[in-house]
């Protein structure tokens, strides 16, 4: 069968992080007033700033914006009818805009400086008897307003002003049968909304509620052959796609799913070589938001020179722990299928380092300690759930077996078996190689 694939081709440069120049280019971002683009952008200058002072703390450069001017004008964004945020002074406040700034409040450690009380207040009143938000007064309802709406709670602690048992039912309702989500109920499955809904879920700790095996595919299947990811079938890659898929892969502890060397190649090529920040694709004009999100996946593919990112809130993770804020991840430990001999050979017990109060499937990863593994999944074994795993082929196959009630699944592409669990615990857990 014959099907259409939208891809790009890529450059093969840039091929290394162009730190400094991204640096410059946020920093510089909006110094010029007059500039066409900023003047075109204020409605949504509030998560502009965002966007920005979020890439300089993970370049380990805050400091290089005037940190009052912004709290300055985050006050002055406070509706204090509604309690909301507007974009812009003199803007109607929105629930967007209104996390953003709590985003770049909690960022710069000064929640204190507006009223959380009546943001509160405002997040509550745009709830709907269904459970869904309106994202402001004008009466949008979109699952990216309900995942705003427990950010927001749950960054300024306050979640209980909101019915969240609808709420989440309300997030459900939305899940289609691919596994993915839209933006209400029987609405296409779209990435940027699954992050939402993933991101929702990880933060009212729900994250049991998804379809994680059908999903992952779902996403997994956005990677292109130019290793750039895209939001639905049939479009074509982009760079904030990097992030909304890669954050939700994280989240449900399948970042291995794809490729992070193609993708990584594919985001490094989005960089502006002069002007520094990065584009949507290859050869556009970069931007700030797109920058962002180049930068967050990244970080989130392991790159040193940042920060490490939190995949629920795209913020720098040590700013989500100093708020104390713990949204859920699934983890799924895996060992690499390759690697040298003797590295393998220490793999010979698979230790499984997890959370075990809430879990969902488990994880494991059968990795064959001595050779890799191309595994086939789902035996039952003296009334265990087990899993065979037939090697290369002058290996007879093995069967592992696995502790009550943990259940199998099948092989991904990657061939290697996966099993998650959530994380958040230090206690681990070993699994062995049956005997004979
Ligand atoms: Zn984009």
């Amino acid at each position: 069968m014959a099907f259409v694939t939208n891809d790009v081709s890529i450059s093969d440069e840039p091929r290394e992080l162009l730190f400094d120049k991204h640096v410059e280019y946020i920093a510089n971002h909006g110094n010029d007033k007059n500039d066409y683009e900023y003047c075109m952008t204020e409605f949504l200058r509030m998560s502009g700033i965002y966007w920005g002072v979020t890439g300089l703390d993970l370049m380990h450069q805050l400091d290089r914006v005037n940190r009052q001017e912004i709290i300055d004008f985050i006050k002055k964004c406070q509706c204090p009818t509604s309690g909301g945020i507007s974009a812009c002074e003199g803007h109607d406040p929105h629930l967007l805009y209104t996390l953003s700034a709590v985003q770049i409040l909690c960022i710069y450690d000064c929640l204190g400086e507006i009223d959380t009380d009546a943001i509160a207040r405002y997040v509550s009143s745009l709830q709907q008897l269904d459970g869904s938000f309106f994202g402001d007064k004008w009466g949008e309802v979109d699952t990216r307003f309900s995942f705003c709406a427990v950010a927001i709670l749950s960054l300024i602690n306050k979640m209980d002003v909101i019915d969240l048992e609808k709420a989440v039912n309300f997030v459900m309702s939305c899940c289609n049968s691919d596994g993915g989500f839209g933006s209400k109920p029987n609405a296409e499955s779209h990435a940027g909304l699954i992050y939402c809904c993933v991101g929702f879920l990880s933060i009212t700790d729900q994250l049991h509620r998804l379809d994680c095996e059908k999903l992952a595919w779902w996403l997994c299947e956005r990677q292109l052959p130019s290793g750039g990811l895209n939001g639905r079938p049939e479009k074509l890659p982009d760079v904030c796609y990097s992030w909304w898929v890669l954050a939700s892969l994280t989240i449900m502890g399948r970042l291995n799913w794809i490729s992070d060397e193609k993708l990584k190649k594919f985001i490094l090529s989005c960089q502006d070589a002069e002007t520094g920040g990065f584009s949507d694709r290859t050869g556009n004009m970069p931007d700030i938001f797109h920058t962002l999100f180049g930068l967050g996946a990244l970080s989130l593919l392991g790159d040193e020179r940042l920060r490490k990112v939190n995949p629920t809130f795209c913020m720098p993770q040590y700013v989500i722990d100093r708020c104390n804020v713990k949204p859920k991840v699934i983890t799924q430990i895996w060992l690499p299928s390759q690697g040298s001999r003797q590295e393998r050979q220490r793999m010979q017990e698979v230790v499984l380092i997890g959370h075990f109060e809430n879990v969902l499937r488990v994880p494991f990863l059968l990795v064959d300690h001595v050779e890799p593994v191309m595994g086939s999944v789902g035996t039952e074994h003296n009334g265990r759930c087990a899993t065979k795993c037939s090697q290369s082929k002058d290996r007879p196959a093995r069967t592992y077996q696995l502790p009550q009630g943990w259940h199998c699944f099948r092989r991904h592409r990657f061939s290697t078996l996966t099993c998650n669990l959530l994380s958040g615990g230090d206690s681990s857990l070993r699994f062995q190689p049956i005997p004979g």
